[in-house]
């Protein structure tokens, strides 16, 4: 039997290098090894305040770029959220299962909090609601970026205190992190992750981006004024560069210093440029030919929900008994 897997990104924006590297790129790596579950997270797109327009094309672009970066339908099952009340159902009665405090202790609420003008209790909520994600499936692994380990730690605590007081329910999930690139951070302001829903995208390199817009980012990029080409501390910049460069080629960060010893950082920037296009190329071509056939994708889409709708509302059922709820009968 193999392990169920789940993972997700929100259309909040178009997928970054970031979303590529920390995660997507990983869970193609994994889909064979893992009864593996993807979904374009649209309800939490909602926490942040979006045009309704803009997030139907967002939810489009991620779902042909799930595609393009080569999750299979064959081996995988991917879906939109939306499509699957299993996930608010089990929100709201894992609303009732958080303490205020907890939910209050999550960092990356409280720095999205500083962008915005406008605070949604969405926004608040919505590691509750990625913990139902993943434990209406029963999901073991879960490949994320670093970022999200707070809020699968939340998963983890919910899903032991359900277990504690209303007896064993749920598998208790565990997070995938890559080695390397686990953390992408923004080429403008190296100490700040890449996101996609920054409003300034001049950091930000996106899988959509044409060969030319990359290397003009990845030239600008802010790099420092000592000009050795070694991963650390002091030199966000060009670690992040680094990072990028070694994951792409598939060299160890060591390798990748060995091979900048004594250039400058013009061939570094060259250099990683070059990788990230190369990477990009195919992918780009198979995105435009999905945002060209939804059709196609829709039907990958319908597909995939019912494969797991059937699992995932049994355990929103179970759960709403255990809790004291009257099922119908
Ligand atoms: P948002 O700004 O809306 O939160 P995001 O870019 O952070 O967008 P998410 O949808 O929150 O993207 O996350 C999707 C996946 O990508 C998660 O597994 C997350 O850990 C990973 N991820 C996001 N940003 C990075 C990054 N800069 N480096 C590595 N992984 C990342
Ligand atoms: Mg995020």
């Amino acid at each position: 039997m193999k392990k169920t897997l789940f993972s997700a990104a929100k259309p909040t924006g178009r997928l970054t290098l970031g979303n590529y590297l920390g995660a997507v790129e990983n869970w193609v790596q994994m889909q064979d090894d893992y009864n593996s579950i993807f979904c374009v997270a649209d309800l939490h797109s909602l926490t942040v305040p979006i045009e309704p327009s803009v997030l139907n094309d967002n939810s489009n672009a991620v779902f042909a770029n799930y595609l393009a970066c080569g999750l299979n339908p064959d081996k995988c099952v991917i879906y939109f959220q939306s499509h699957l009340k299993a996930h608010t159902e089990m929100g709201w009665l894992f609303n009732c299962l958080t303490h205020f405090g907890e939910a209050n202790r999550m960092v990356a609420f409280k720095e999205k909090m500083q962008q915005k003008k406008e605070v949604l209790v969405g926004l608040f909520d919505y590691p509750i609601l990625m913990a139902a994600d993943i434990l209406i499936h029963d999901a073991e692994v879960v490949p994320i970026g670093e970022d999200q380990r707070q809020h699968l730690e939340l998963a983890r605590t919910l899903a032991q205190r359900f277990n504690n007081k209303y007896g064993e329910t749920f598998k208790i999930p565990t997070g995938l992190y890559p080695k390397i690139g686990a953390k992408i951070y923004d080429l403008q302001n190296p100490t700040k992750k890449m996101s996609k829903s920054d409003e300034d995208t001049s950091g930000t390199i996106l899988l959509e981006d044409k060969p030319d817009v990359i290397v003009a980012k990845i030239k600008r990029a802010v790099t420092d004024s000592d000009t050795r080409i070694i991963a650390s501390n002091d030199k966000p910049g060009v670690t992040n560069l680094l990072t990028i460069y070694s994951k792409l080629t598939n060299k160890t960060i060591k390798e990748a210093e060995q091979h900048f010893e004594g250039a400058n950082y013009g061939k570094l920037k060259a250099e990683t440029a070059e990788a990230v296009v190369e990477t990009l190329k195919p992918v780009q071509d198979k995105f435009n030919y999905y945002m060209t056939h939804k059709d196609e994708m829709y039907a990958i889409a319908k597909q995939g929900v019912e494969k797991v709708a059937k699992y995932a509302t049994n355990k929103v059922d179970v759960v709403k008994e255990k809790m004291g709820l009257i099922c119908p009968k």
